[in-house]
Formats: C-alpha cells, sequence, structure tokens
C-alpha cells in the first residue's frame, strides 16, 4: 500500500523513476555483507543529473566500523562528483515495516539538502515517502555553520585573524 502523504517532497518524480530507484536499491541489498545482523539493506540515490549510485550495508568483525547502505550509496555518489539529489530509496527484507534510515545516516542524508526525496520500501516494491527534513526536524545542518556567532566569539575571531 503506498503512503501518498506529501512531506515537503521534490515534485516531479515519476512512477516510472520511483520504480527503478527502488529495484535498484533491491538489487543492491543482494550485495548487502552482514554476517553477524544477517539484515541485508539495500540503498540507490537518483541525482539531479539522473545517474543512480547503489550500496549496501557493509558490517566488520569491528562492530563499530560497519556503514549502512545509504552511507555507501552516497559516497559513491559524492566521490565521483555529485553532491545534488533528487530521492534516495532503501530496501530491506522486512515484509511488514517500511525500513527507514537510522539517526546517522538522517544526519548524513542532511547534509545535501533537506528537501529531497527518501523512498521508504518493502520487498514488494510499496513504499513511503518522506522529504529528509521530515526524517529529521530540528537538524544542525550545513547552514548551522554559517551562521552569526556571538558577540564575544565575533570579537575574539577578528582579535585572533584581524
Ligand atoms: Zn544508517
Amino acid at each position: 500500500m503506498e503512503d501518498t502523504r506529501n512531506q515537503n517532497m521534490q515534485p516531479g518524480l515519476e512512477d516510472r523513476v520511483v520504480k527503478a530507484l527502488i529495484q535498484r536499491s533491491q538489487k543492491a541489498k543482494d550485495f548487502a555483507y552482514c554476517p553477524y545482523s544477517k539484515f541485508r539493506v539495500g540503498a540507490a540515490v537518483l541525482t539531479v543529473d539522473g545517474s543512480f549510485f547503489t550500496g549496501c550495508n557493509v558490517e566488520n568483525a569491528a562492530s563499530n566500523l560497519g556503514i549502512c547502505a545509504e552511507r555507501v550509496a552516497l559516497s559513491k555518489a559524492v566521490s565521483e562528483g555529485h553532491q545534488r539529489f533528487k530521492a534516495i530509496a532503501i530496501a530491506s527484507d522486512l515484509k511488514d515495516d517500511f525500513i527507514s534510515p537510522c539517526g546517522g545516516c538522517r544526519q548524513f542524508l542532511i547534509e545535501f539538502g533537506s528537501q529531497w526525496n527518501v523512498y521508504l520500501t518493502k520487498p514488494d516494491g510499496s513504499h513511503r515517502c518522506m522529504a529528509v527534513e521530515a526524517l529529521l526536524p530540528a537538524a544542525f545542518t550545513p547552514e548551522d555553520i554559517q551562521k552569526e556567532k556571538k558577540e564575544e566569539e565575533k570579537a575574539q575571531s577578528v582579535d585572533n585573524y584581524g
């Protein structure tokens, strides 16, 4: 069943594009390296110029070194010169739940904009679409780094660099 609520999604993604994106995320899931959790995840991102990049989760015996499928897909895209995205689809083997990105991945997604689409999917291809900003309310974003600092810090930075 498709959830059609629009939560500040980017407009204009055709059904066939969404389907292609979801299929890529499902295919990427087949490559998941998850001997510890046995929890396979795949992700596929669509760049604004129409390129696709995929990723799967890659676990490690030193468990904190594992990386999620979403971050693999995004890092592959960024490492090949893409930083603007239309959408990401995430796939797992959970039959009854739409797979949802972890907190770390939500922060990773919002680094590249708050208003692009995240397709949370089930293996049958059904999906729920949410905007990145809806998944991470009150986020700390790249814009926060640029904001005006408090007066004394500004004065200090003038002292240091002025
Ligand atoms: Zn994650």
